[in-house]
């Protein structure tokens, strides 16, 4: 039996006591309590690499936590254990005499199936078995490991991966003419069939500092952040605060296009309803085919541009337009593709011998990698799937790639698994 690590929840009787030593004293990052009212229980998650402790409140006398505590002191309450088959799992436990609570597994948080080993049979330990649900939009825990930064070194250039935040995406919007079935799997829709995205600006760090793309941004209302389900509690400030990035160092923006997705960050509103430049000494390079048509858009892609993320850029005068695939800055390449928008472009990295990619909407997620799965949003679908197979034969091997959207991963390789092309995320 394969097992990961996946939490640690420990029973606290003096909740601030257990924050001065987790938080304070270790300084580990604390979020947002969750309530777990059938337990009665206030979960407080300690993201710690891959896994995660879970400091347990009993928020009524009669909870189970309440109860240990009462018996036993506080301290460790439980060691969850994910496995890939539960019921497999199972079996095979009993087959050897172990003692379980559980005998069949039950559903738990975020559609997991879990089941508990007596800890009579586990050396005094009470064990959770969970089986996450496949592909499940990422737990809280996950969600705050899927958008840390991360650093790469490409020779002399610095890539740091960030996170402006999630939003949800119609599921069948995002995989064009594959069915429910089987995309579903892989990325499960919530019950408004949105699928959980994430958006992912890369920071290049050369001769100059440059930022391609900048995310969803904070111009929105309510409304289009309720449809879109987006959640930006940390979001791209964060991300370059911690990589030691204010506004005012980056040089240059570049565009992979202009959709709100990508370039809602381009700009900020000001206190008097004005807006500017977010980034105040910094070009923004759009390729020009891009810059016509978010400017002269019709019924089909109007919904993907908001002219207030770019076209302030233009009144500021800090707009460059690029006419052809061309170097923006040594070792960062634009190549057009087309497809996704007509005059959409990837961003090839390269210095040192090695290599990297920003690969935009011709790849979002790992679930993209077959080359029918192409965006229902794409203008030019017989474009998009002729630009994906030219992509996957120029980057395979040693380049680093980096996804926009994936929810779980920012970059990863192409690999080959018995025949079947595989995506394998980098840590
Ligand atoms: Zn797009
Ligand atoms: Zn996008």
């Amino acid at each position: 039996m394969k097992a990961v690590l996946d939490h640690i929840g420990i029973a606290v009787r003096d909740l601030p006591a257990a924050l001065a030593f987790y938080r304070d004293a270790l300084g580990l990052v604390v979020e947002e309590p969750e309530e777990v009212a059938s337990q009665r229980v206030r979960a407080h998650f300690i993201p710690v690499g891959e896994s995660t402790l879970e400091l347990l409140e009993a928020t009524a006398s009669d909870s189970a936590i309440a109860k240990y505590i009462d018996k036993r002191g506080p301290g460790l309450h439980h060691i969850t254990l994910r496995v890939d088959d539960i019921r497999a799992a199972l079996e095979q436990l009993k087959a050897r005499g172990v003692r379980l609570i559980d005998e069949q597994p039950r559903p738990g948080a975020e559609a997991a199936l879990v089941a508990f080993v007596h800890p009579s049979s586990a050396h005094g330990v009470l064990v959770e078995l969970k089986q996450a649900s496949s592909g499940a939009p990422p737990a809280k825990a996950v969600r705050s490991t899927a958008q840390r930064n991360i650093r790469y070194q490409i020779g002399d250039l610095e890539l740091t991966s960030l996170c402006d935040g999630f939003f949800g995406l119609d599921g069948g919007s995002m995989f064009g003419v594959v069915p429910r079935v089987l995309w579903s799997p892989k990325a499960p829709p919530d019950d408004k069939n949105r699928i959980s995205l994430a958006t992912r600006p890369l920071l290049v760090r050369g001769v100059r500092t440059m930022l391609i793309d900048a995310g969803i941004g904070d111009k929105n209302d309510d409304k289009f952040n309720d449809m879109y389900a987006v959640e930006r509690a940390r979001h791209l400030d964060h991300a370059l605060a911690e990589a030691g990035v204010s506004p005012e160092d980056i040089d240059l923006v570049l565009a992979t296009h202009l959709h709100w997705d990508h370039v809602g960050g381009f700009t900020m509103r000001e206190g008097n309803g004005r807006i500017r430049p977010r980034f105040p000494r910094a070009r923004y390079v759009v390729r020009r085919g891009e810059w016509e048509a978010a400017t002269h858009t019709h019924e089909r892609n109007r919904a993907s541009y908001h002219a207030q993320d770019f076209v302030p850029l233009a009144d500021a005068g800090v707009l460059e337009l690029v006419d052809a695939d061309q170097t923006i800055m040594p070792g960062v390449r634009v190549q057009r593709t087309g497809g996704h928008t007509a005059d959409h472009h990837i961003v090839w990295l390269q210095s040192g011998g090695k290599r990297a990619v920003y690969a935009a909407d011709p790849l979002p997620t790992t679930a993209h990698l077959p080359d029918p799965w192409i965006l229902g949003f794409d203008l030019y679908p017989v474009d998009s799937l002729a630009a994906k197979k030219t992509f996957k034969r120029d980057a395979g091997g040693e380049t680093l790639i980096f996804l926009p959207h994936d929810p779980v991963g920012a970059a990863g390789y192409l690999a080959d698994e018995n025949g079947r092309p595989t995506f394998q995320l980098a840590q």
